[in-house]
């Protein structure tokens, strides 16, 4: 488990993705069984497929590579830590190539992680300042990842069972993760954590939450490590698939693009003290996210991410109105000028996040917090909606749907006359309304829209954070301003 960066890799292919993959399996348990090799799985394996497309697309496309500081090699863009604003820009474009791939369905690309190490390693001194040797860690730890090119998972949220309490005060002690033991090489972590995404990746980051801030008395639960997801002990207890073996006519986008979610459990897994970063310190786990810029580097890569899948949702939007004649409706234009709007207002967000983007105390090229946190805290509400719109917009014909052993068989000559559109024929009608029914109606769809709602927090709380952090005083002080002055005007 200890940090080799002598036999790095650089930039990996999709095949040795696939190989890491067969031989050091997560132990992954799914369906009351474990799962020995995902790869070949029928509810997994073409989700990691789709991860290990993203590899070879990068060497593909060079401007998804980058040459490391260190060893020279070629490595990935999404790993690199900028010091100017073309870096910066430069790491976009990378991110938005590879979220295009995927109609930013993939919310766990391994960019989202990559930002995060990339953030930490960056402000490792204030992960260091009482031990040093924990912003030491963080800055080998990302090293290591970037030359060895793995992808991260990563679990920040306790167990579920009772919210009106905190962390230490839940019935049973070790219910959340916690320290069990410290030792003179490392930590013994016993308890679980939800929630996993991605649990086929190489490594698993079980780091604080960003939002659910801790208490003194929380402190054994209070660290941020990261360790090899094939650690001894460690358990990945995966949801329903919902890539239920259909083909990718019938199902397009749950037959390639499902990431999967677990919950981690870890069984007395012993944690070497090299790959600890945060530890005990309250406050410091607390804090850790926004003042290294880990978070500004993932609500960068979201926002990236949610340009791709906003632009899929116009051209989607756009295309099923032609297909059955509807875009000369003032109701499903008002629908259309609604997308667009929200695809403008992502890429705003995300210009501006660049744009007055600076140099933070550490030397990175930290893009512009404020509409970073605009934007995670508005497209919660901006993806339901828009998934309602096509549902709006689609009605019957998201159910009026025949598959394509229907469109093959005995029926096909009938199925040919009656699914043709007002501009298309049926056999382009029936995979357009496919992926609109995959966008807004079944089990992946709906699981998108849970996913947009909470993976970066509860937006309650993320609401009140940004209420918490932002000063209004200036704003507060002009409408004070011209209330004094009504005072004295005499109409
Ligand atoms: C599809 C999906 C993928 C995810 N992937 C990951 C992942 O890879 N890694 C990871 O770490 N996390 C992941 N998450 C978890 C995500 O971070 C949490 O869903 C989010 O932080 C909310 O926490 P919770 O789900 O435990 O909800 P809870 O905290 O249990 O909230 C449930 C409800 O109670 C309300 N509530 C609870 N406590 C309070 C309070 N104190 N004040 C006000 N309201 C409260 C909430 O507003 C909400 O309505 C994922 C979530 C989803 C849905």
């Amino acid at each position: 488990m200890s940090l080799t960066i002598s036999q790095t890799v650089g930039a990996r292919r999709s095949q040795q993705v696939l190989e890491r993959l067969h031989t050091n399996p997560p132990n992954i348990w799914y369906d009351g069984k474990q799962i020995k090799d995902p790869a070949s799985h029928p509810h997994f394996r073409n989700g990691v497929q789709s991860l290990a497309a993203l590899y070879d697309f990068q060497w593909a496309n060079p401007q998804c590579l980058y040459q490391s500081p260190t060893s020279g090699d070629k490595v990935s863009r999404t790993f690199m830590i900028p010091n100017t604003v073309e870096e910066l820009k430069s790491v976009t474009a990378a991110m938005k190539m590879r979220a295009d791939t995927n109609f930013g369905m993939m919310g766990r690309m391994p960019d989202y992680l990559n930002r995060a190490m990339a953030g930490y390693a960056s402000g490792a001194a204030y992960l260091g300042q009482d031990d040093p040797r924990l912003g030491k860690n963080a800055k080998n730890y990302y090293e290591y990842l970037r030359e060895n090119d793995l992808s991260m998972t990563h679990t920040l949220i306790t167990p579920q069972a009772n919210r009106a309490v905190g962390t230490a005060q839940q019935a049973d002690p070790y219910l959340a993760a916690r320290v069990k033991e410290e030792t003179k090489d490392g930590l013994v972590i016993r308890g679980c954590r939800m929630l996993a995404t991605l649990p086929i990746a190489d490594e698993i980051m079980v780091f604080p939450s960003t939002l659910l801030k801790n208490v003194p008395e929380d402190a054994p639960y209070a660290f941020g490590f990261s360790i090899p997801t094939n650690t001894p002990g460690l358990k990945f207890l995966v949801r329903e698939s919902f890539d239920y073996g259909h083909s990718h006519y019938d199902h397009p986008l749950s037959s390639r693009y499902e990431e999967l979610d677990s919950v981690v459990m870890f069984d007395d897994v012993f944690v070497p003290w090299d790959r600890v970063m945060l530890y005990r310190d309250v406050d410091r786990c607390n804090s850790a996210y926004g003042r290294t810029g880990a978070l500004a580097g993932m609500a960068h890569q979201v926002a990236v991410k949610n340009l791709a899948k906003t632009e899929f949702l116009v051209g989607l939007t756009s295309l099923l109105a032609n297909s059955i004649g509807i875009e000369s409706f003032q109701h499903i234009q008002e629908k259309l000028s609604e997308v667009w709007v929200n695809m403008e207002t992502v890429r705003a967000f995300l210009r501006v996040a660049e744009e007055d983007a600076a140099l933070d105390e550490y030397g990175m090229m930290r893009p512009s917090w404020d509409p970073l946190d605009a934007c995670r805290n508005l497209y919660p509400r901006l993806y339901p909606r828009m998934v309602e719109i096509l549902q709006q917009m689609g009605a019957s014909g998201l159910v009026a749907m025949p598959t394509e052993a229907d469109v093959r068989g005995p029926m096909a000559e009938e199925i040919r006359r009656y699914f043709q559109g007002a501009r298309v024929e049926a056999h382009d009608r029936i995979p357009l309304f496919r992926l609109a029914w995959d966008t807004c109606l079944s089990a992946f769809a709906s699981r998108q829209v849970l996913y947009e709602r909470f993976f970066f927090g509860d937006p309650v709380r993320m609401a009140g954070a940004l209420v918490a952090s932002h000063d209004r005083t200036k704003y507060m002080d002009r409408v004070r301003a011209f209330l004094e002055k009504s005072k004295n005007d005499v109409n």
